[in-house]
């Protein structure tokens, strides 16, 4: 039986040099992959008491979506500047490459709501730490943030500390 790790297909010096390209469409491409991630995924949910999950774009939709839809919880997409047509928040950070900002709906997440934010990979923490800010400058109260990999190295954790950090697969 095949581990979730063999089906992530490491690309060295993508998108720049220096950088190992985690890829998780080749983990999507294959049926027992995606099953496989999905399930190691929702385990980590179990027995977690929380009332809604936002995913970061794009890979967080990805693999947002599908626990949302299982545990019958709502999904809060957390997307670029510019792209959700109502009132929102938003909050600028660095990349590993690059910097960005996000925005969330005012109104999707409630003062005092338990969220799950889920990426599909944790590198420097920056996207998480920025999508914390936003659900709290809301009143909701992040109470895991959730991955498929973790990049060690940059360790990410250190960005988000005292606050429930969690992945599937730890890359050094
Ligand atoms: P960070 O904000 O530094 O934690 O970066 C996390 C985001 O960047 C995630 O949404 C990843 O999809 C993407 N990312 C950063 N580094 C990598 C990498 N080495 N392989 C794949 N995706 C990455």
């Amino acid at each position: 039986m095949k581990k979730l790790e063999d089906y992530v297909v490491s690309i060295p010096d993508f998108p720049e040099p220096g950088i190992i390209f985690r890829d998780v469409t080749s983990v999507l491409q294959d049926a027992d992959g995606l099953n496989l991630a999905i399930h190691l995924l929702m385990e980590k949910l179990e027995g977690l008491d929380f009332d809604v999950i936002a995913g970061a774009e794009s890979r967080g939709f990805i693999f947002g979506m599908p626990l949302a839809y299982n545990l019958h919880k709502p999904f809060i997409p957390v997307r670029k500047k510019g792209k959700l047509p109502r009132e929102t928040v938003s909050a600028s950070y660095e990349l590993e490459y690059g910097t960005a900002e996000i925005e969330i709906h005012k109104d999707a997440i409630l003062p005092g709501q338990k969220v799950v934010l889920i990426d599909d990979l944790i590198a420097t923490g920056g996207t998480s730490k920025a999508m914390i800010q936003l659900v709290e400058s809301l009143g909701g109260i992040v109470v895991k943030n959730l991955f498929l990999m973790e990049l060690a190295g940059l360790n990410g954790r250190a960005k988000l500390e005292g606050y429930n950090v969690d992945s599937v697969i730890v890359y050094d």
